[in-house]
């Protein structure tokens, strides 16, 4: 005896249900158990910031993480599950100094570091409890009590050890440069956070602005600029030598085509200014001391904004900056960190916003302001907190790329890319990367073991805490972490001179924390597993994390699988990458699977402020866990998805169709005291099958295959289409066409429906792991044998479906929707019997003729030509293509146009051209009297006759569903039986009698006034 189950899923109880009894019976611990000795499926978790709640983005990452862990252990992989937090660095800097009130580098000095680095540690440890309890809401399965996180003294360890290598290798270099700089942060920006920050619509100042040529009396170039707090730095002008230039009436200089309704008094190429001077507008200023300005030559001047000459300024941008180099022009940098103006360019201590007034009323003052406005322009923003970024010329640690980019490139050739595509955005931004730039002039960070001597003119760093112990001249017992302050207060001997050396103040790059896990946590060149020994430092009681040995290393790196959304690429890709090659010369990764960005259901970015933004936790309130992953794993990753409670009341619609026929299935198992035999999931009922039980148990075969080469390509789409297929197909035919043998309680049906049902079930588990084991509760886990679980009943074993079945379903499916759609086109209910259906060009369906005779209600089926008024000839191109080649196209059009030969059997000829039956598709349509209905080469045709004993029977068809619906709607039993009465309008249906009465649980009909039912 089976539960009932009620008449829609309650996910949001179920899923909970579920995780209870998951948590009770102790089932992920049992699987791991089962699966100890299978084979090894090696999977690195990219670490989620531990500094907020997770976002439903979040959710659809996780989620294919745990469909692939779920589907590996089904087939028998053990696996290690383990979970990663990220902890440190500005993303939880900015968070805490919010939290704190904090709102510059100064106040949280003033706070005080070792303070300021608890609380951001408590930050950390707040968010991983909040995450992990969402994480296992949306039903993820990972090793929660033994998390790897990145601010562990293990992990930093390991990453010291890296950069001591790199420096070895003489790749480390300290970098006077320009770089992109959040004045708010005070720190700078690399290339990949560079695109991970928003470019915003704002609005600056646009100033033309003169400078008076030196010995050319009255003439002065005109350049643009949008910066005018980059003006007290300006040291040249630049020009495009091969442009032409022109000097105005008014004494001008700008590009012609700048001013093309000018008229000029000369003209001359770029070139030729070259090397004049020229009076900068702030030449009183003590930082312009010395410098001479001149025009320089630039190819990459622009001509199609500005005025075709450039104000250079090398302190305060990044091709400033080169150019200073090519032209040795001085540098003057007038920021400080905050983005305020240094001393000695006039405006102390303003921002760099602030300072445009008094610029723009300098400038004027002193009669070089050609022209003023404003404009509004994409102008990048910090990733954290998105203040707009500047440029700034400060000194920054730096790795160079150029030695490992080849071998990068190399080892990304080798990776599995999912989409496959994805393999060469990989390439191009491993062939465009600059230098990566590693520090941070920041706190809660990775310290950066580097301790300059200026004696020596060296640079020693320090590979691990063992050799920092060794070095100490003192502060190791304060060391209560490998941290701010505490590690600022260990310095250490000189190899050179002996003298006292400090760490620079600098620290890392977060990408170095993430970049080296498939190292650290693998335990690689660790002599012997310690115990709980990654949960050293700040991750202490975080934590309860070995570190492998390196034995271990070998036997799970590289991972056979990784994933993470696309921008990755330029970021945990490309950071795990650089380490793992620089250290190993191997990719850490085999495969990966990577995908786009989440909107919203309108397809807009989701944003707090603009309200559009889903919580995860009202996600899992108001669609349910299994609906958001649904939701997540019906994506192609080659797409945005467009998330919402719109398309999850979709799938809620879908699962229904599911969720109706298991309980169909129950309802009438039930009735007929069925008891299902665990062995038939092995290979699918055996015994007494009719045509349509050996069908579905094909079709169910034909989706294990389907769904198994899914989620072996990494493809969950692909697994939820064949499921969604399978369920449609199961509900809408094989169900609905066996259903009086269900009412009879036949044997076979229950059996194959079970198997059916199961066997969905199983594929399906690793997308809906709720509904998945909620189900396998109520059908399998009462059948003796049966795991009480259904992940720990393994993946259907795989049978080659037989295809010629499949077919000829195939066309009695083509078939019979073409009947419907006849009948529809001519208004012909259902309910309404037809003498006479003809079939042309679907050969298959004929040994189905009585399902197809029944299903579209017609008393007789014949396979023959249509004898229709029209006929219409279409090449099938699969087949006449490759024979046609290029005179394909000619044949098209004639026969679209009709100008073609109608032969015997099926054959025509259409510019000299005999082509056979199997190469046309043939449509007809139909004459008086039929209603026809042709795709793709199938052409049906209904006799839409009607005689009196036609219409007679389609009355009885309406009255039996009429009692039906009335059955319903008085709550009767399925079992129940009932008298009815008809009334006496109805008395020429009672030659009927015994097919009302069986079809609708009659054990009496009366004539007599109105139609009643009642039940005996
Ligand atoms: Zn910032
Ligand atoms: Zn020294």
């Amino acid at each position: 005896m089976f539960a009932p189950l009620p008449k829609e899923p309650d996910y949001g109880a179920h899923e909970l249900d579920v995780l209870a009894r998951w948590e009770r019976e102790r089932t992920f611990d049992r699987l791991r158990e089962l699966n100890a000795d299978g084979p090894r499926f090696s999977f690195v978790d990219g670490p989620i910031t531990a500094n907020n709640p997770m976002g439903v983005h979040h959710a659809w990452g996780r989620t294919l993480k745990d469909v692939f862990q779920r589907y590996k252990a089904l087939r028998g992989h053990t696996q290690r599950y383990q979970n990663g937090f990220d902890c440190q660095g500005l993303w939880v800097e900015v968070e805490v100094e919010k939290s704190l009130g904090l709102n510059s580098k100064r106040e949280i000095e003033e706070y005080g570091l070792a303070e300021f680095a608890k609380r951001c540690r408590e930050r950390v440890a707040k968010y991983s409890e909040v995450i992990t309890e969402q994480s296992r809401r949306l039903g993820m399965w990972m090793d929660w009590d033994n998390d790897y996180y990145t601010f562990t003294d293990t992990n930093i360890e390991y990453i010291w050890r890296f950069l001591k290598e790199v420096h070895e290798r003489g790749w480390l270099y300290k970098g006077h440069r320009s770089t992109v700089w959040c004045p708010r942060c005070g720190t700078s920006i690399s290339q990949h956070e560079l695109f991970a920050g928003e470019y915003k619509e704002l609005e600056h100042p646009s100033l033309f602005v003169r400078f008076p040529l030196r010995g050319r009396e009255g003439e002065s170039l005109v350049v643009w600029t949008t910066t005018p707090w980059t003006l007290p730095a300006n040291v040249a002008a630049a020009v495009n030598p091969e442009a032409d230039y022109g000097l105005t009436e008014e004494g001008e200089w700008w590009a012609v085509s700048r001013k093309p309704d000018s008229t000029f008094v000369r003209t001359v190429k770029g070139a030729e200014l070259v090397g004049l001077e020229y009076d900068g507008p702030f030449d009183h200023l003590p930082a312009q001391a010395g410098v001479v300005h001149k025009v320089i030559p630039w190819d990459d001047v622009a001509l199609d904004e500005g005025t075709g000459i450039v104000h250079i300024a090398p302190g305060a941008g990044a091709e400033d900056f080169e150019l200073s180099r090519v032209h040795g022009l001085a540098v003057l940098a007038p920021l400080d960190e905050a983005g305020r103006m240094l001393p000695g360019f006039g405006y102390d201590g303003l921002t760099s916003d602030e300072v445009a007034g008094p610029v723009t009323d300098h400038l004027a003052a002193n009669g070089l302001l050609v022209g003023s406005g404003t404009i509004v322009h994409r102008y990048p923003t910090c990733w954290r907190c998105g203040t707009p970024l500047v440029f700034r010329v400060v000194d920054d640690w730096f790795i160079s790329a150029e030695e490992i980019r080849p071998q990068m490139m190399a080892a990304n050739a080798k990776v599995e890319w999912t989409p496959a595509f994805y393999s060469k955005r990989m390439e191009d931004w491993l062939r465009n990367m600059g230098d990566w730039n590693i520090s941070r002039k920041r706190y809660f960070g990775l310290p950066l073991p580097f301790y300059p001597c200026e004696d020596c003119d060296t640079i020693q760093v320090i590979g691990s805490r063992q050799e920092l112990e060794e070095r100490a001249l003192r502060g190791l017992d304060q060391l209560e972490e490998l941290h701010r302050p505490w590690i600022d207060n260990v310095p250490i001997a000189c190899d050179g001179c002996g003298g006292e050396l400090f760490r620079v103040p600098e620290v890392g790059d977060a990408w170095l924390d993430a970049g080296i896990v498939p190292l650290s946590t693998l335990g690689w060149r660790n002599p012997a597993r310690i115990e709980h020994g990654y949960a050293r430092g700040a991750g202490e009681g975080l934590t309860g994390a070995d570190l492998p040995d390196n034995a271990y290393w070998e036997e799970w790196f590289p991972a056979d699988w990784i994933s993470e959304m696309r921008e990755q690429i330029r970021l945990w890709f490309y950071s795990i990458s650089f380490m793992s090659v620089t250290m190993l010369g191997r990719s850490p990764y085999q495969r990966v699977l990577t995908y786009e960005k989440l909107l919203d259901e309108t397809g807009r970015e989701m944003h707090r402020s603009w309200g559009n933004a889903i919580g995860v936790d009202e996600a899992f309130e108001r669609m349910g866990a299994d609906v958001m992953r649904w939701q997540f794993c019906a994506q192609p990753p080659s797409q945005n998805l467009k998330f919402g409670f719109g398309p999850a009341q979709e799938i809620r619609r879908r699962l229904l169709t599911l969720w109706n026929s298991t309980k169909f299935f129950v309802d009438y198992a039930n009735i007929a005291g069925f008891e299902p035999r665990y062995e038939d999931l092995a290979a699918g009922p055996d015994g007494d099958l009719q045509p349509l039980d050996r069908w579905v148990v094909e079709r169910t075969r034909q989706l294990v295959a389907d769904t198994t080469a899914g989620y072996e390509r990494y493809l969950t789409v692909d697994a939820v289409r064949a499921f969604d297929d399978f369920v449609e197909d199961l509900s809408n035919w094989y169900i609905r066409r066996s259903r009086r043998r269900f009412w009879d309680g036949d044997e076979a049906a229950l059996r194959t429906l079970w198997y059916a049902l199961v066997t969905g079930l199983r594929v399906i588990a690793p997308v809906l792991p709720f509904l998945s084991e909620h189900l396998w509760q109520e059908l399998v886990r009462p059948v003796a044998g049966a795991p009480d679980s259904v992940f720990l009943a393994g993946w259907p074993e795989e049978h080659a479906a037989d295809d010629g079945l499949l077919r000829e379903m195939a066309d009695v499916r083509a078939v019979v929707a073409l009947g419907h759609s006849a009948r529809q086109s001519a208004a012909l209910k259902v309910r309404q019997p037809l003498a006479r259906l003809v079939v042309e060009g679907a050969p298959l369906a004929e040994a189905h003729t009585d399902e197809i005779a029944d299903e579209l209600r017609v008393k007789a089926v014949e396979f023959g030509r249509v004898d229709a008024t029209e006929l219409r000839v279409k090449p099938n191109l699969p087949v006449l293509g490759p024979k046609l080649g290029k005179e394909l196209g000619a044949i098209r059009a004639a026969l679209a146009g009709g100008d073609f030969e109608e032969l015997a059997d099926g054959r025509f000829r259409v510019l000299g051209h005999e082509l056979g039956p199997d190469e046309v598709l043939v449509e007809r349509t139909g004459k008086e009297g039929w209603a026809v209905a042709a795709l793709d080469g199938v052409t049906v045709a209904l006799d839409t006759a009607l005689d009196e004993e036609l219409l007679r029977e389609g009355r009885v068809y309406e009255l039996i569903h009429l009692v039906n619906t009335m059955r319903r709607d008085q709550g009767l039993e399925l079992t129940d039986r009932i008298v009815l009465t008809v009334p006496g309008a109805d008395e020429d249906l009672v030659g009927y009698e015994e097919r009302i009465k069986s079809e609708t649980l009659a054990v009496e009909l009366r004539v007599d006034g109105e139609l009643a039912i009642a039940k005996t």
